[in-house]
């Protein structure tokens, strides 16, 4: 039997649930969303104990309105977040199950595993009490997500031919990048004959609504699907692929995604080679490829709301706009009660947390030369006022 036997090929991803404008998570909306996933006959959920709040918002949202049987679940420990020894990680496990109330987890997994993280699944030998919470009937299947390099992946799964699965980010646009080599890692945990769960496959929303030539692209070929859908299928079409997660936050999201897979279709020659010119669209722009992850925030001694400083990096390119870029920013990162990236002490312990090895000291000083730099007093003033009617 399959690792991933009666699971539904679209995986409802709890990373980015929707918040109301207190920053809580909005547990009603979640409610309709998880509906729609059951009813459409889908069951897996993945999250995170480091994806904050979505744990016991899944309790009140999905556990305690549906029957145990009816739900698949994964969630993960992350030993290099928080933990000095091995109780610490022991904490986390403790943690996510009281707060989902999930009994036990379907899928348990060690965190983003790479660079230095890997080093403390070993260090607090996070290992040991996995293979003991399986004994003891708390896991079902064992996993790591991984945004390491293809030789990291390959060390792990040859020293830990325990690992059931893995959860990879693969996507179009990133599936021949350099930097990310997604097709290397999906080819390498292939090589090692793991199932894979997809993460990131439309790009954190990137590839949801691509610059404009890619949508005319993807349009004049299939007028009625979405570029989401596009994404879906690209990912969905890979042999080996038993889930594709997507974070979705919205009804017109979920129904559009489950559209896609009730009905799957998987991509045919013709149209891999319109995603093959979509990626050279993509490639052109030069945008900074974010996620909106957030890892990064949480390593941020100065509080700097770097994605959205990177999201309005990203639209002054795409517009050509500094004004409209310096808009952004402080819709984005000042009046949600971030710091501007001016604050930036370029101390880089958000690039060691990027799980897309971006140059994100890079970017804040492009912001803010050219979005913060570049705006006249008069119109800076009054662009924040535009955003605070008590002035
Ligand atoms: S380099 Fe700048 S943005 Fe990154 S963590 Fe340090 S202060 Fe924050
Ligand atoms: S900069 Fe990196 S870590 Fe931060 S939100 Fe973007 S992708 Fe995630």
């Amino acid at each position: 039997m399959g690792v991933f036997e009666g699971v539904g090929k679209l995986g409802f991803g709890l990373m980015r649930l929707p918040r109301l404008e207190s920053g809580e998570i909005d547990v009603e909306l979640t409610k309709r969303l998880v509906d729609i996933f059951m009813d459409a006959g889908f069951n897996y959920f993945d999250t995170a104990w480091a994806y904050e709040g979505s744990e016991k918002a899944i309790k009140e949202a999905l556990f305690d309105r549906y029957p145990r049987e009816r739900i698949k679940f994964a969630t993960k420990v992350a030993s290099w977040m928080m933990c000095n020894g091995p109780e610490d990680v022991e904490r986390q496990f403790d943690e996510s199950l009281a707060d989902t109330g999930a009994g036990f987890f379907d899928y348990y997994l060690l965190h983003n595993i790479g660079d230095s993280r890997t080093a403390f699944f070993d260090k607090y030998d996070t290992w040991s009490m996995i293979a003991r919470k399986r004994e003891e009937g708390l896991i079902g299947h064992f996993g790591v997500s991984t945004h390491g390099t293809p030789e990291e992946i390959d060390r792990v799964l040859t020293e830990h031919p325990e690992i059931e699965f893995v959860q990879v980010q693969i996507n179009y646009g990133d599936w021949e990048n350099p930097v990310l080599q997604s097709r290397k890692c999906y080819e390498t945990i292939r090589k090692h004959g793991k199932e894979i769960t997809v993460m990131e496959p439309i790009k954190g929303g990137m590839l949801a609504n691509p610059h404009t030539r890619v949508q005319q692209l993807l349009k004049s070929v299939r007028p009625d699907d979405s570029c989401a859908s596009w994404a879906l299928r690209f990912a969905g079409s890979l042999e080996g692929v038993s889930v594709v997660l997507s974070g979705m936050n919205g009804i017109d999201q979920m129904e559009d995604n489950v559209r896609t897979f009730k009905g799957f279709e998987p991509l045919s020659e013709s149209e891999y080679e319109v995603l093959d010119e979509a990626r050279k669209i993509i490639d052109g722009i030069d945008l900074v490829p974010c996620t909106n992850c957030k890892y990064c925030e949480k390593m941020c001694p100065k509080n700097i709301g770097i994605p959205g400083t990177i999201a309005a990096v990203n639209y002054m390119k795409e517009y050509e706009s500094r004004e409209n870029g310096f808009f952004q920013l402080m819709s984005l990162v000042a009046f949600p009660g971030k710091a501007l990236p001016v604050e930036c002490i370029h101390c880089g312990a958000c690039e060691v947390a990027c799980p897309q090895k971006l140059q994100i000291r890079e970017c804040m000083d492009i912001a803010v030369e050219e979005l913060m730099g570049h705006v006249d007093e008069y119109k800076r003033v009054n662009l924040i006022k535009g955003f605070n009617p008590q002035d």
